[in-house]
Formats: C-alpha cells, structure tokens, sequence
C-alpha cells in the first residue's frame, strides 16, 4: 500500500522557542516545505501535560506560531495551527490509548525525565504523551516526521501503533476497503549536525523551553546583547579546540558549540574544525557570536513584529486549524468505521 507523502511535526506552547527548536526542528520545516504538503502544529494540548498558567498559554502559543512564520514558514502553503482547535488528536488519541500497550509506554525515557523523582505526581496526561503525538501525526497520515534527536523514540512508538492498530483491525481495514493498512509508518527526519542542542549550562542536558535556566538556552526573541552574553558565558573546557571530530569525544560542551556553528553555517563540524582547530575558546566564542547575531537577529526582529499583531497570528491558525480539520475529520470517519463505532 502507498500513501500519500505528507509531513507532520509540532513544537509544544511550554515557553520560549529556542536555538535547539530552531535548528532541530524549525529550519527542516522550512526546508520541506519546498518538496512536501506540510502540517505544523503548535501542541498545546500537549503543553498542559505540565502545567501552564492560563494567562501565560495563549501567549506561548502565538510566540511559537511567530517563531515558525519569522523563520521562513509559509502559512499560505503550509497548514499551520494550533492542535486543540481540531478535537480529532485528542479523539484518535483515545482509540491509540487502547491501541497501545502499558509497557510500550513504561520504556518512554522522556517520561520518566520529566517525572523525574516524583513519579506519583506527574499527570496522566505525562504519560500518555506518546499516544497523542502518535494521533497527531497519524490523524494526518502523514509518512515524514522532521524532529530533533530527543523525540527519536517517541516516532518509534508511533511507528508500533500504527502497525498494531493495522493488524488488529486488518480484516475490518480489508472490508472497508482501505486495503492491507490503513495507517502508514511515519517515517522519522533526523539529520544534520545539530539534532541534539545541549544546553549552554551543561553539555549533558538537553536544551529545553522548560529548563528553568534562561542562561541553558538562546531564545529565539533574544536580541544580539542577550545572545552575546549567553554564548561568552557558556560553558567550555580549558583547552584549544581540537583539529577534528574524533577529538571532540567526551567533550560534550566542545562538541555542542561547534554543531551549533556548524548547523549555524551550513557547514559539517569536520568543516567548521578545519578552521577551527587549536583556536582558544575566547576566538571561537567571537565568531560564534557574530554568526548567531547574524542568523538569528531578522528572525528575531521579524518575531517581535508579528508577536504585536496577535489578530494576524489568530487568523492563521483558524485558517490553519480549518483546512486540517477537513484532513483530520475524513481520517477520523474512516477510524470509526474500523473500528466498529455506529455514525451518523
Ligand atoms: P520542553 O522542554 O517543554 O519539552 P522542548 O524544548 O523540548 O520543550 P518541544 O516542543 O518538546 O521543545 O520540541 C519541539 C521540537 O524541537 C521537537 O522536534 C524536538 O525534537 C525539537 N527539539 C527540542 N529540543 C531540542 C534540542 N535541544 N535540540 C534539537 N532539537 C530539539
Ligand atoms: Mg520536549
């Protein structure tokens, strides 16, 4: 069976778009856009699985819309909305509940991450994370899912249950007539030198919007002094950069302001150490800063734009939000009748 080629991915409304988000995720968007259909969502329903202050979400919520349209993402060509104006995620989501198995769930890292030591206390919602980003991909059928390194594993899942889902109701899929398999296997896009962003703080933990550091990460609406600051006080290890990549193992901190420079530049870390090597961090921080100054700042400048006329960032994503349901809702039909739901 082959489907129809289509791309799905989503940014959570917990704070502010960062360096990570962007080169993880953001700049893929932008460049699928070129080949593919595309469908961004911002995941709020996702953000509440921690919580968010209700005065503080909606806020989140148009920064990272803006910080999707300030980085090149059309909405015009693409579909960009938020995932709790289209009830279908969380609809399909619930057959996936049922579809997937508790210990698929118990070996989700991310989980138990953020759990952390209070394990009893942590929402459902926490838990279940991976069976709504499953639903939110797979409501969409879409096959190509660009994300960064972290969220590797949660694909994998989603990737299970849709196998699942097509060999538990392989013989009603048959009778409906939607052949061998209804859902497609989506298909990670994980590439390029900066997959995995570390925060500038610690080079073992990953950047993240919910990180209460500011000083972990480079916010997209960070202005050029913020950046400055942020790359010169990033931690480092005493010596010179080294002349090539097998020299960055165990150099966690090494390793990761060189993939931003790479991911930065366009260029592979081999490149970037090829000029790079034996530099003293205090040279390599200068020209660090310079690129991202010059990379990020019409990002940023174009962000606060739009984050002032939040009318127009609304009208995209009711615009968005329509055209995806009208995909969502057919997807959703079809699952009923699968499964065995009566409909009008
Ligand atoms: P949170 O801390 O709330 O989980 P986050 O920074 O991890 O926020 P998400 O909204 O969970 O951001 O992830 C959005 C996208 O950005 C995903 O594709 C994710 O893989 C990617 N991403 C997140 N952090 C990084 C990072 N440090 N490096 C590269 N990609 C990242
Ligand atoms: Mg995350």
């Amino acid at each position: 069976m082959s489907f129809k080629q289509r791309v799905f991915s989503g940014m959570q409304a917990t704070g502010n778009p960062h360096l990570g988000n962007y080169l993880g995720a953001i700049t893929k968007f932008v460049a699928l856009q070129e080949r593919f259909e595309c469908i961004y969502c911002v995941v709020d329903l996702h953000a509440i699985t921690v919580w968010q202050d209700p005065v503080e979400l909606p806020r989140a919520i148009r920064e990272v819309t803006a910080a999707f349209i300030a980085s090149g993402v059309d909405p015009k060509r693409n579909i960009i909305f938020n995932q709790s104006q289209v009830a279908e995620h969380a609809e399909l989501a619930w057959v996936f509940n049922c579809v997937a198995r508790l210990g698929w769930l118990n070996r989700m890292t991310q989980f138990k991450e953020k759990a952390g030591k209070d394990r009893e206390n942590a929402s459902v919602g926490l838990y279940a994370y991976p069976t709504l980003m499953a639903a939110d991909i797979l409501v969409y059928r879409a096959t190509h899912v660009p994300v960064g390194e972290d969220q590797k594993q949660h694909l994998e899942l989603s990737r299970d249950i849709a196998q699942k889902f097509n060999n538990d109701f392989g013989k009603s899929i048959q009778a409906h007539g939607y052949g061998d398999a209804f859902f497609p296997q989506p298909e990670p896009l994980i590439q390029g030198p900066a997959t995995r962003v570390m925060s500038l703080r610690d080079g073992l933990k990953k950047m993240s919007k919910s990180d209460a550091s500011d000083q972990s990460r480079i916010n997209l609406t960070d202005d050029a002094d913020a950046i400055a600051h942020k790359i010169r006080r990033a931690k480092t290890d005493p010596d010179p950069l080294p002349h090539d990549e097998k020299g960055l193992e165990q150099r966690p901190e090494a390793d990761n302001l060189v993939g931003i420079h790479a991911a930065l530049a366009g260029k592979s870390k081999a490149e970037v150490l090829n000029e790079f090597g034996g530099a003293q961090f205090s040279t390599f921080k200068t020209a660090l800063v310079d690129l991202a100054v010059a990379k990020l700042g019409p990002i940023n400048s174009e962000m606060k734009r739009l984050i002032a006329d939040p009318i127009y960032i609304d009208s995209v994503l009711a615009d968005g939000a329509a055209r995806a349901r009208v995909i969502a809702a057919d997807t959703m039909k079809a699952v009923k009748d699968i499964v065995g739901f009566v409909r009008r």
